[in-house]
């Protein structure tokens, strides 16, 4: 069985075809079949699951998940590619190909409809402009989703699975973290895709979570928090929140909460772990009422 994701079947394909490589979206196809494999591993996709894949190009990793799992669903927004999956996919009849927009499409609706509301596991090579949209979307919706397995940019990659302190710690890592578990798997060389990136990429697994890491007492306070330590990352975390007005409390009151919860009033934002930036958001909330 030829793999679509060889590089000379993807030039066949290419070829037979008048298409065009659109920027937009983010094309760049994987040509690789050992990341392919990593990425079916660290999803760890059984004969039981139904997989969402988002944007299939031209059906390279669709081809190896329908091998695994039971159903895949894939999403493709460029109608020049749909042709050419219902060409190299359409022996498959484990494959339903999707004509649409991944960010405009209901869904809890296509979930309910394909996979009878069952949790389903998302596997993407993403492209790289809806990388935040699309992960903060299956995360924040509470839809039915095991989890996450995406090729994304590797310095984002790098950001989700970040740790308290390290440079590339920021609200999404600890939005990413209150929801699921990230585990980095693999760097991905340029030279991996067609057409080359200028960038590199890496493979990240989120573990969609039952329940939050931590359990907050006030949710939009406790993002609103985050949001605000951050944006000003050599500021002081009193001062950053006083600037953007989480709440209006004086700063001699917010140290003293501060040292409630066991942290130093000269504290920055960039090095409270989720636990902490709970702990906080409980107590100020406790304060508000
Ligand atoms: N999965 C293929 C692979 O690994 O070779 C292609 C990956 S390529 C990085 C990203 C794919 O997502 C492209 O096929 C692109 O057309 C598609 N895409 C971009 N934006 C999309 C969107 N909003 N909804 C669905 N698909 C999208």
């Amino acid at each position: 069985m030829d793999l679509i994701a060889s590089p000379s079947k993807t030039k066949e394909i290419l070829s037979k075809y008048p298409f065009v490589f659109r920027k937009k979206y983010g094309q760049n196809f994987l040509i690789d079949s050992h990341v392919l494999n990593k990425i079916i591993k660290g999803a760890q996709i059984t004969e039981e699951d139904c997989v969402l894949e988002i944007g299939p190009g031209i059906g390279s990793l669709t081809q190896v998940l329908s091998f695994q799992a039971k159903k895949v669903i894939a999403v493709e927004i460029d109608d020049q590619l749909i042709p050419i999956l219902n060409d190299t996919l359409g022996q498959y009849d484990n494959i339903k190909i999707i004509h649409g927009d991944i960010l405009k499409i209901d869904l809890k609706k296509l979930i309910e409809e394909e996979n009878s509301n069952q949790p389903i596991k998302v596997v993407a090579n993403l492209p790289y402009y809806i990388t935040t949209p699309i992960i903060m979307e299956l995360l924040e919706s509470k839809l039915p989703v095991k989890s996450i397995t995406i090729m994304v940019q590797k310095e984002v990659a790098q950001r989700l699975a970040a740790s308290p302190g390290s440079k590339d710690y920021g609200a999404i890592s600890v939005a990413v973290q209150y929801y699921s578990k990230p585990c980095l798997l693999a760097n991905v060389p340029h030279n991996c895709f067609i057409p080359r990136p200028n960038v590199d990429s890496a493979v990240i697994h989120l573990e969609v979570l039952n329940e939050p890491t931590v359990s907050v007492k006030d949710e939009a306070l406790f993002f609103k928090i985050i949001k605000a330590a951050f944006s000003q990352r050599r500021k002081t975390l009193i001062n950053s929140l006083y600037n953007q007005n989480v709440i209006s409390i004086s700063k001699e009151e917010m140290a003293s909460i501060l040292s409630r919860v066991g942290l130093d009033e000269n504290i920055r934002g960039e090095v409270l772990s989720i636990d902490e930036f709970a702990k906080l958001s409980d107590a100020l909330s406790e304060y508000l009422k």
